[in-house]
């Protein structure tokens, strides 16, 4: 088992590779620690998978995964979670803006001081406006519905102690919410160390405002899915409880106003005339309807634990 295992998500990285890797390499040498490398090819349509495939074939401390086609940086780093044998998890990005040299201190601090979870924080971030002005915002939002104290939710560079890997499940954009995800799962020692950040050397950014409006939507699912994902029926039995009850309610009403209008020698409309009756009709089939669509999820969820998928191609080194 080595000490560190590093997962590199890449996607059309082709010219950053080969000085990771020997960066990479380097640091662990200096340091004396062991180490294996997983890149994901998450379906680069460059070279990146020829040079990856380079690497692997040189060096067996080199890992090597490629998708079928591009599925995202969340599902690339899920896969990598899944293969990594390390004491310690290091992610990090393939494009030479984050530094290893940050990566022994990060496992110093997993390993001696006990954290589950470190972020790193580009404090002083060299990426343009466009960026990190929803950057702030985004941190902020997180920060405030999260209540964990971290500045830089979003950094590719972070250390995860290996059994909080192995139990958390990401896809979409839910790669900006892991500290989130490993909290609900109960790793809540989460800490955060500033790390060095470089601007971009080759290539360009592959996140555009799109993929942060998806972000922000994707939160609003992830949270919803932590909540009831294990038990769908305590929100759809729930809503539709409530649905079905005020039908009831009004059904009730309009059946009282007609007994005591007759009572009384009065002219009541029949029930089903009355525009009431279409609400009532209408809350009770909604009811009717949530309570099934619950039993459905429940069903559905019982049968499957993974959310995540995707489909891999090519694998080297991987073999357990
Ligand atoms: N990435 C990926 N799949 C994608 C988009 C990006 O694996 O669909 C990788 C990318 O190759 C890089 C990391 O995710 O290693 C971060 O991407 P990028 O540098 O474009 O993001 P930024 O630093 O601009 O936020
Ligand atoms: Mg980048």
């Amino acid at each position: 088992m080595p000490q560190i295992s590093i997962i590199i998500p890449v996607y059309e990285e082709e010219e950053s590779l080969p000085e990771l890797q020997a960066w990479i390499v380097k640091v662990m040498e200096t340091k004396g620690l062991s180490y294996e490398v997983i890149y994901v090819d998450d379906g680069s349509k460059d070279n990146s998978w020829q040079v990856i495939k380079d690497l692997s074939l040189r060096d067996a401390n080199v890992k090597a995964i490629r998708f079928i086609r591009n599925y995202g940086k969340s599902a690339a780093l899920n896969v990598g979670f899944s293969k990594a044998a390390g004491e310690v998890v290091v992610t990090m990005d393939a494009d030479l803006q984050d530094s290893p040299e940050e990566i022994p201190e990060l496992y110093r601090m997993i390993t001696e001081e006990g954290f589950d979870l470190v972020s790193g924080w580009k404090r002083k971030r060299h990426d343009p406006m466009s960026k990190t002005i929803p950057s702030r915002l985004f941190n902020g939002v997180t920060r405030f519905i999260s209540g964990i104290k971290l500045h830089d939710f979003n950094c590719g560079l972070k250390a995860y102690s290996n059994k909080v890997v192995k139990n958390i499940d990401i896809y979409g954009e839910m790669h900006r919410y892991i500290p989130l995800i490993a909290k609900w799962n109960g790793f809540g020692k989460i800490g955060e160390k500033e790390v060095a950040h470089s601007p971009r050397k080759y290539g360009t950014t592959k996140f555009g405002i799109e993929r942060f409006v998806n972000g922000f939507l994707d939160l609003i699912s992830v949270s919803f899915v932590n909540r009831y994902r294990k038990n769908p029926m305590h929100f759809f039995g729930s809503m539709g409880s409530l649905s079905f009850m005020t039908g009831f309610a009004i059904t009730v009403w309009l059946i009282y106003e007609k007994i005591s209008g007759l009572r009384n020698g009065l002219h009541v409309r029949e029930i089903t005339d009355q525009p009431l009756f279409f609400l009532a009709l209408v809350a009770l089939i909604v009811g009717v309807q949530l309570f099934l669509t619950g039993f459905m999820a429940e069903m559905m969820t019982s049968n499957s634990t993974h959310k995540s998928d995707y489909n891999i191609s090519d694998e080297i080194n991987c073999e357990a």
